[in-house]
């Protein structure tokens, strides 16, 4: 059966799912190639320093993108790699291999920088809540592929070789393909606009690039090859690990808006001349976070740790953030536009945080009334329409925020839900802010907390019973410092963490 009456066999509600696609510039219907199933390939991270706030970024994204995916039903195979060798300092092959040169320096083996920076990137993704993807492919796992590729791009005639080093043909590619398809570029004027590097002196034409590199006598990670001891260039790991794991064509290719003119470009270039096809359908790319309006980078000095974040540990923070308000902070803004960090905005987005979080832990003890004036559906069909609109997350948190100014009211005894809407709403809740957008209570982080309150909170009836206020306060007052509420109502004393 042809990959369309699958789909319109598939499920209802995902054929209304529009994805921005690089590519066209426009909105497209997301169509997969073969439903139900969806292949993802995004670009991971260069293992040669810890990732900063800006990868992370792209990588909550991406996430909130596989999490909806796999929320309307797709069974998503997402690959995500770890290049840990082949980039070089300069994107357009130029300085050394950035890992190899942080080895030297640090006198290590290369793959122990590798294992370190490996480690922590982990670390730092789950302490976003950042699912590991189906596949976390390495460069150095695949030079075997990459050579493959070298020889298959050779044979076709898209590359040519000068002492060792295989270059990228451009201007020929051009003349049968669009080189620069990906960002509506022609060559000339990228011709005009790219300057010539030095060290490039090997290339026939500036716009080349490297498919395979020469391996001076001192550098560190190497490999033979059928044109001497070498290298793979920085874009040929993703086409080899993309082809292997999703196959020539699959549905969507990520990454940071940075990667378009280059990476991106390269890789559909390599992709097309080797096998005759663009590899992904839609091109998805997210956009930076920036420092007072400029990108967030290591190599321009405004870059700061996820850890210095959750510690407070920087000059530029006024106090520390807790991952879980850091990625609702990210949340709250379109993965496609740019977004600025400031301690202002970092604490807007704390206190929204906790609001929605708040609410979220009311749900379970709220009562079902007879009649009815909650009504949830119209509201759960906004929360699709948003997600469904690009993966529009902060109109999504928009719809959440009314669920949860409905929730307070109906705990507060000033509006009435019935059985049936209470747990569409219930529903709703747990899988917008648990699955879809992968937030989780910090409270609920500590198993025993929920414990070791009720223990207080049964200590404090106890001191009202006996009439000894002084001491029923002193636990109320008390826990407020530490950043816990208690809320007394006719049914009990609720708490909650402010
Ligand atoms: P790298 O480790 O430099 O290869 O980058 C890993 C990913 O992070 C790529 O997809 C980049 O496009 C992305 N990235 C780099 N800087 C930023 C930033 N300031 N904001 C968002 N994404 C970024
Ligand atoms: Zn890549």
């Amino acid at each position: 059966m042809g990959g369309a009456d699958n789909f319109i066999k598939f499920a209802p509600m995902e054929q209304n799912l529009f994805v921005y696609n690089t590519l066209s510039r426009t909105k497209e219907q997301f169509k997969p190639l073969n439903p139900p199933h969806v292949g993802m390939y995004v670009c991971g991270p260069t293992v040669y320093s810890d990732a900063h706030m800006g990868n992370c970024r792209t990588y909550i994204s991406f996430d909130l993108i596989f999490r909806y995916l796999t929320h309307i039903g797709y069974k998503v195979r997402y690959v995500r790699n770890i290049t840990d060798a082949g980039h070089l300092e300069g994107d357009a092959d130029v300085g050394e291999d950035k890992i190899s040169k942080k080895a030297k320096l640090q006198q290590l083996e290369p793959m122990e920088i590798v294992q370190k920076y490996t480690t922590g990137f982990h670390d730092v993704m789950r302490q976003l809540n950042i699912l590991p993807p189906s596949i976390e492919p390495t460069a150095t796992g695949h030079v075997i592929e990459q050579i493959e590729l070298v020889k298959e791009i050779l044979a076709k005639g898209y590359a040519y070789e000068v002492d060792g080093s295989i270059y990228f043909d451009v201007e020929k590619y051009n003349k049968k393909q669009d080189y620069g398809i990906l960002n509506g570029r022609n060559l000339e004027d990228l011709l005009t606009n790219t300057r010539t590097l030095g060290g490039q002196d090997d290339k026939r034409g500036k716009l080349d690039f490297a498919l395979w590199i020469k391996a001076k006598p001192e550098h560190l990670m190497k490999w033979p090859s059928p044109w001497g001891v070498g290298f793979p260039g920085w874009h040929l790991e993703c086409s080899a690990m993309s082809n292997k794991y999703l196959g020539h064509k699959f549905d969507i290719h990520g990454g940071g808006i940075d990667l378009v003119p280059t990476h991106h470009t390269n890789e559909i270039a390599q992709n097309v001349a080797s096998c005759g096809q663009n590899p992904a359908t839609y091109w998805v790319h997210t956009n930076m976070l920036t420092v007072n309006g400029q990108k967030m980078s290591k190599s321009l000095g405004n870059s700061f740790l996820p850890n210095e974040l959750f510690t407070g540990n920087n000059k530029i923070l006024n106090k520390p953030y807790s991952p879980m308000a850091t990625r609702f902070f990210m949340l709250q803004a379109h993965y496609r536009s740019t977004l600025d960090f400031g301690n202002e905005a970092m604490e807007a987005s704390e206190k929204g945080f906790k609001r929605l979080m708040n609410a979220f832990g009311l749900l379970d003890g709220l009562k079902a009334s007879a009649t009815n004036e909650a009504d949830i559906a119209p509201l759960r069909q906004r929360c699709y329409d948003a997600m469904n609109d690009d993966f529009n997350s902060p109109v999504l948190i928009a719809e959440l925020f009314e669920a949860s100014r409905m929730i307070n009211s109906v705990h507060d005894g000033k509006l009435k839900i019935d059985e049936a809407n209470l747990q569409m709403l219930r529903d709703l809740m747990n899988q917008f802010i648990l699955d879809v957008l992968g937030l989780k209570s910090e409270i609920a982080a500590n198993d025993d907390l929920p414990k070791v309150m009720d223990m207080i909170v049964e200590l404090r009836i106890d001191a009202k019973r006996n009439s000894d206020y002084a001491t029923s306060d002193k636990i109320r007052d008390g826990l407020q410092k530490v950043g816990f509420q208690l809320k007394d109502s006719k049914e009990g004393t609720t708490w909650n963490k402010m």
